[in-house]
């Protein structure tokens, strides 16, 4: 799979909407607690002064779809979590909140899909649905993104595995030089889709990352699932 390079990932001018750090602060503050979340925006500001508005909620931004938040902002706040000890797993179950969240406010597509898909039979059907479901909905916010391909989703039967590609590289935005992949809250935010599409969780896996110089942030999600979602949050 050859891949081609798109600007977006350090372009100073790249907006994204309200929504992304919506649900990144609501479900940071509601995992991390008073305390723990107070550490993470405290961390963020020595990263970026401008970040310390987010300790009063009055300053976070509602949950729509307008593209009027900095995406070095969203991509801070991640790291600010990592810095301040959260680990993988953390970030992981972050990223599902986050789902949960997408789901109870936002995209029309999805929301269809999820009354689709509770009369298709099976999981490999369900979570494929979802999938596509989300694509589509990520796509249709950003003007433009469905002619570049921004997004792709790709099923391949020879590996087991569904392949979400995202060449924004919003979530790591501005991050370089990485020895590992970065995106653990997209990560959460697919496994918990599919969770919320099949009651079921299973393994997501960022097999390219912007962060560590790759022309796109690539992810693996397994056909099976590895167990029920109540039983296993993360999955990681
Ligand atoms: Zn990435």
């Amino acid at each position: 799979m050859t891949l081609e390079r798109l600007g977006f990932h350090t372009d100073p001018k790249r907006m994204l909407p309200n929504f992304y750090i919506f649900q990144a602060l609501t479900a940071s503050k509601q995992l991390l607690g008073e305390d723990g979340f107070k550490s993470v925006i405290n961390r963020a500001t020595s990263i970026l002064p401008e970040m310390e508005k987010y300790h009063d909620e009055n300053n976070w931004p509602p949950a729509n779809t307008d593209l009027e938040i900095k995406a070095i902002y969203y991509s801070t706040i991640f790291r600010a979590i990592e810095e301040a000890g959260g680990g993988r797993a953390q970030l992981v179950d972050i990223g599902i909140k986050t789902a949960q969240i997408g789901f109870e406010s936002l995209g029309p597509a999805m929301k269809t899909s999820l009354l689709v898909l509770k009369k298709l039979p099976g999981f490999r059907w369900r979570a494929g649905a979802v999938l596509k479901a989300v694509a589509d909905d990520l796509m249709d916010v950003f003007p433009g993104d469905r002619e570049l391909e921004a997004i792709l989703f790709q099923q391949d039967d020879d590996k087991g595995v569904w392949r979400f590609t995202d060449r924004t590289g919003d979530s790591c935005w501005g991050r370089t030089g990485q020895k590992k992949p970065v995106c653990h809250v997209y990560r959460g935010g697919l496994i918990g889709a599919v969770q919320l599409a099949t009651g079921y969780t299973t393994s997501v896996k960022e097999v390219m990352c912007m962060a560590c110089d790759d022309p796109a942030c690539v992810f693996e999600i397994d056909f099976e699932p590895i167990g029920k979602a109540k039983d296993l949050k993360s999955g990681s």
